[in-house]
């Protein structure tokens, strides 16, 4: 029998991604009592490390991921309208070198999802039927595809050897994902206050199971002491590509459910290239087949990705010499005359796909789908998700509410399908409020976000708060100032500051191959 109020107790989501943070999301809109727990911070994994597109998947209607596609497309719109400061269209453009290429291929990947990429690219005929299909299942928001004109195509950079037209489609770009998990953690605040529930977020957190009951601790160097007790109506393990980990950490016996493969990305502000785009993005093919993104991106060039298997600790990801390689010689197939080279790359970054665990075969093959698995022999109702894109991490958390709150006695009340969502808030700051050094942002942010966004290391604040890690401005000097606001908070010893600071700037080099003075 379904009952009004919540009274079944906490629900515990694991993992503050992009897909955790919209489920905590949607279950306050309900009313529960959520507790949002990450092992590091909010959209400390793959959520900060994608191609940030919020995009319908083109690719996928080869292998006839109707639902998918449609699902993902209709989020795009939806987001587009309820998130305008976060989510914007962008054109991009789709070169092609021949008419007839990738017919009979893409039928084989479409009927038995299989079969190699074309090696000479996908032709006019299949590209134009795709992007015919993508228009016809979105809802309007954006402009439909159109060919270039030749005297666009002749001033758009692209080889003239390699292709001899080009078509025009819109996506959305998400420029940070990182804020836009924080915006989603904001919300769940506010959607708790307005439905009577509770919402509560805990990062750095070492979880443990005793019987029925779960025990959180701090694994924040400078605040280790202290367990909460948790005895959870219903747990929802959303670690991404840590979720078999997540599993072993609760002792609930399981199959491997993840497969991941790492993809990587490169950016660049050589101004040949910056110029030769400009505002549109380009969604070409490698040698080998596999999908290139030259995009626009956060006054720069965001090159990606690669698809490689990886069994590796998700946190210990990172392009390797190879990879880079591959992407500048991409880049350089298409835009002959841009000539990019390792000295122009000014960093890296690198992600693991959280898909399901698939045996051998083309990774492109494995879906991109996500699937919501309920487990059995756990003390308390378990839920893992595989999979997820960041376009539909609101679909996938109205689906997961669908799944867990009839198991608890309850209705789904509401959702958030029409609810806007606002960048997140760092606070009022008044225009002369003094900037970090070098930099346009005020100190007051980066307090605002010790405060009261959870930001408790120099990573939180450079890489997910502030979103500075891409600014090559990024100095020693800013840092130190970052690490004395985390001091004056309590999350470092004044005598760690130096220290901090270049273990930071280590990190920086290992894992973004960025170089900060
Ligand atoms: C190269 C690449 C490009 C991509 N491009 C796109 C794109 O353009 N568009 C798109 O829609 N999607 C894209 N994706 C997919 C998308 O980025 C991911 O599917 C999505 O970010 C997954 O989010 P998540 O919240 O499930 O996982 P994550 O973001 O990985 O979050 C999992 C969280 O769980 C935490 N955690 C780990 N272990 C535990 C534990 N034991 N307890 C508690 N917390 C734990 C982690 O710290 C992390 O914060 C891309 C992915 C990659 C790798």
């Amino acid at each position: 029998m379904a009952t009004d109020r919540f009274q079944v107790g906490p629900i515990v989501v694991l993992g503050a991604g992009i897909n955790g943070a919209a489920i905590a999301r949607e279950l306050t809109l309900q009313g529960a009592e959520v507790l949002l727990v990450d092992a590091e911070d909010v959209a400390g994994g793959t959520t900060s490390y994608s191609s940030r597109l919020i995009h319908g998947g083109l690719r996928y209607l080869e292998y006839a991921e109707i639902s998918l596609v449609r699902e993902s497309l209709t989020e795009r719109d939806r987001l587009l309208r309820l998130a305008p400061e976060l989510v914007r269209p962008l054109e991009l453009v789709i070169p092609v070198g021949n008419r007839l290429s990738g017919l009979i291929s893409g039928a084989q990947r479409f009927f038995f999802k299989s079969g190699a990429a074309p090696k000479d690219g996908r032709g006019s005929l299949v590209v134009r039927l795709g992007l015919t299909l993508y228009d016809r299942f979105a809802s309007g928001a954006v402009p439909g595809h159109r060919r270039l004109s030749s005297a666009q195509f002749a001033e758009s950079g692209l080889s003239t050897s390699k292709f001899f037209t080009a078509f025009s489609y819109f996506d959305g770009q998400l420029t940070f994902p990182e804020q836009f998990a924080l915006s989603l953690v904001q919300d769940a605040q506010a959607a708790a206050k307005e439905q009577g529930g509770a919402f509560s977020l805990r990062t750095y957190q070492h979880v443990r199971r005793e019987a029925e009951t779960l025990f959180f601790s701090s694994i924040h160097p400078n605040h280790g002491a202290g367990e909460i007790a948790v005895t959870p109506a219903a747990v929802i393990n959303a670690a991404g590509p840590w979720v078999d980990t997540a599993l072993a950490g609760l002792n609930v016996p399981s199959n491997k459910l993840i497969g991941g493969t790492k993809g990587s990305h490169l950016i660049t502000r050589a101004p040949d290239l910056c110029k030769t785009i400009g505002p549109r993005g380009v969604y070409a093919e490698a040698s080998d087949g596999r999908p290139i993104f030259i995009l626009p991106w956060n006054n720069a060039c965001l090159i990606g990705t690669t698809d490689i298997r990886y069994d590796g600790d998700p946190a210990d990801a990172v392009a390797d010499q190879e990879e880079i390689d591959y992407l500048i010689d991409a880049t350089n197939a298409i835009f002959p005359d841009v000539g990019l080279t390792r000295d122009d790359i000014q960093q890296h970054y690198c992600g693991v796909r959280p898909l399901p665990a698939a045996g051998e075969g083309a990774t492109s093959s494995i879906t991109r789908s996500h699937v919501v698995h309920r487990h059995s022999g756990s003390p308390f109702p378990l839920y893992s998700i595989i999979g997820g894109k960041l376009t539909t991490c609101r679909s996938l958390a109205e689906g997961v509410v669908k799944a867990v709150l009839p198991d608890l006695g309850h209705e789904v009340a509401r959702n958030s399908r029409e609810r806007p969502l606002p960048p997140p808030n760092f606070g009022e700051t008044p225009a002369d409020a003094p900037l970090l050094p070098d930099l346009d942002v005020p100190i007051a942010h980066a307090s605002y976000a010790i405060e009261h966004l959870a930001a408790k290391t120099l990573a939180d604040l450079v890489e997910r708060r502030l979103m500075i890690v891409f600014d090559p401005k990024l100095s020693r000097s800013c840092l130190r100032v970052l690490a004395e606001q985390l001091a004056t908070a309590g999350w470092l010893d004044q005598a760690q500051i130096d220290a901090e600071v270049d273990h930071y700037v280590h990190r920086l080099q290992e894992r973004y191959g960025k170089r900060v003075s």
